[in-house]
């Protein structure tokens, strides 16, 4: 069955029927490891289990069971991060909110509130500084060895 074949038979039967074939082993620790329904990726699991989704998977067939709520809730969250603890905040419609409170009185008697976006910022931790580092040191080391 392929990728295609498998989101139709999804789509028409739910995924809890879809059993596919899947691989799975014990690794040298006795951790048990299974492929995940979806992706085929393998997975830790406990013993016994026999159908695994990755974390990643859980939220693709989210979307193609529900794919308008969660286009819908992306669209209705023209509201800055943490806007309910703003003073004032005046949303594109005009409503006034006090630290997330609706003020209908004052409703489209002020500019909507102009949101800036965020730039984000890339930092590492830490850990994951260590980590790039350790892993340009070892391709270094790999192309020595040439
Ligand atoms: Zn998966």
């Amino acid at each position: 069955m392929n990728r295609k074949e498998a989101i139709a038979y999804i789509k028409k039967h739910g995924f809890k029927n879809f059993k596919p074939e899947r691989h799975s082993y014990v690794d040298e620790d006795g951790q048990k490891w299974l492929q995940c329904k979806f992706c085929c990726e393998h997975q830790q699991v406990d013993p016994g289990v026999g159908y695994i989704t990755c974390a990643d998977c859980v939220i693709k067939i989210d979307m193609m069971k529900f794919p308008d709520t969660i286009k819908k809730q992306k669209k209705s969250s023209g509201r800055p991060a943490g806007w309910h603890f703003m003073n004032e905040f005046v949303d594109k419609d005009g409503n006034v909110f006090h630290k997330g409170k609706e003020q209908p009185k004052l409703k489209g008697t002020l500019p909507p509130t102009i949101v800036k976006p965020r730039k984000k910022k890339k930092k590492l931790t830490a850990d994951q500084k260590m980590f790039k580092l350790a892993k340009q040191h070892k391709s270094k080391r790999k192309l020595r060895k040439k």
